[in-house]
């Protein structure tokens, strides 16, 4: 079959293995690229050196492999990326669109009003590091405008990101780049025209647009699924103590996250191979039956 041009992906951070909810993006990313004879890459997130686990990396490619979710191109690490990184914070202070911070966490904590996302950067180094101190960090400026998109799932989203977050690290001060910049910078190098993942990253978007154009990017579209909550309430994630998904019986897994998908499978699947399940789901896959599970960050 003809490939559109849809350009999808599906980007774990290598800091566990793959669970339930994890499992659920990768699936909904991958079926919503198929759907649309597109293009589905896996991109490795192993950027924050800090939080990834060894062998992880590996441990969830298994696993995506026994799903039958396989790469069309081969896997980006962005632990292999930093030049990019580099050059794209280059672009920015050049265009003064960035500066670098010298403020603790204790210090921001101690000074700032709470946003949608904890302390909002109070702007103590945006003229200046005071005399005597030296830049750790590198923020990026935001301004006074709202930035909007349309998700194909949560409807207009609109976030004042100079009020609801504050100039935010682009550069960590342990040098590592942080996760707002490489997914900007990464999504564009791989022209990625279509990002399907969890509802727990959709106020990270506006600040990932707004690097996209500080740095001349086009915007993709963007869906953000439900995410699967624990008996709790709690988002499904390694601090949550999330199980891992074994890589056996995968049958009843796979129906069980097109389940959560609202995908209705029909019983007979069940006798099915990953292969003919996938492909039910990919010619079957009507995201819009999940919209009423509209799911904001600030729900859990
Ligand atoms: N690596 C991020 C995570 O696992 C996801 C990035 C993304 O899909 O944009 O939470």
């Amino acid at each position: 079959m003809e490939r559109s041009n849809y350009r999808g992906r599906f980007a774990p951070s290598p800091t566990g293995p793959l669970h339930f909810g994890s499992l659920a993006a990768a699936v909904g990313s991958y079926l919503d690229a198929k759907h649309h004879q597109g293009t589905w890459f896996i991109r490795m997130e192993d950027l924050d050196t800090p939080r990834c686990v060894p062998g992880a990396a590996e441990d969830i490619l298994r696993t995506l492999e026994a799903f039958g979710l396989h790469s069309d191109v081969p896997v980006l690490y962005q632990s292999q990326r930093t030049a990019a990184y580099e050059e794209a914070l280059q672009q920015l202070r050049n265009a003064d669109a960035a500066y670098p911070c010298c403020c603790t966490r204790r210090e921001i904590a101690d000074s700032a009003l709470n946003g949608i996302e904890g302390p909002v950067y109070p702007g103590t180094c945006r003229n200046g590091i005071p005399a005597g101190r030296t830049g750790r960090a590198w923020r990026t400026r935001t301004d006074n405008a709202t930035i909007e998109f349309d998700d194909v799932l949560q409807g207009r989203i609109s976030q004042h990101l100079e009020r609801d977050i504050g100039d935010f690290v682009v550069k960590r001060a342990d040098g590592l780049f942080a996760y707002q910049l490489a997914v900007a910078v990464d999504d564009a190098f791989q022209h990625i025209t279509h990002i399907v993942r969890g509802a727990d990253l959709l106020y990270s978007t506006p600040r990932q647009i707004h690097l996209q154009h500080l740095l001349g990017l086009s915007t993709p579209t963007y869906m953000h699924l439900p995410v699967a909550l624990n008996a709790q309430g709690e988002k499904l994630s390694k601090q949550t103590l999330a199980p891992a998904i074994g890589r056996d019986d995968v049958v009843t897994t796979l129906i069980k996250v097109l389940k959560f998908l609202q995908q209705q499978p029909p019983e007979e699947l069940r006798g099915a191979t990953i292969e003919q399940i996938l492909l039910w789901g990919a010619a079957n896959w009507r995201p819009e039956k999940l919209a009423y599970c509209r799911q904001l960050p600030s729900d859990h």
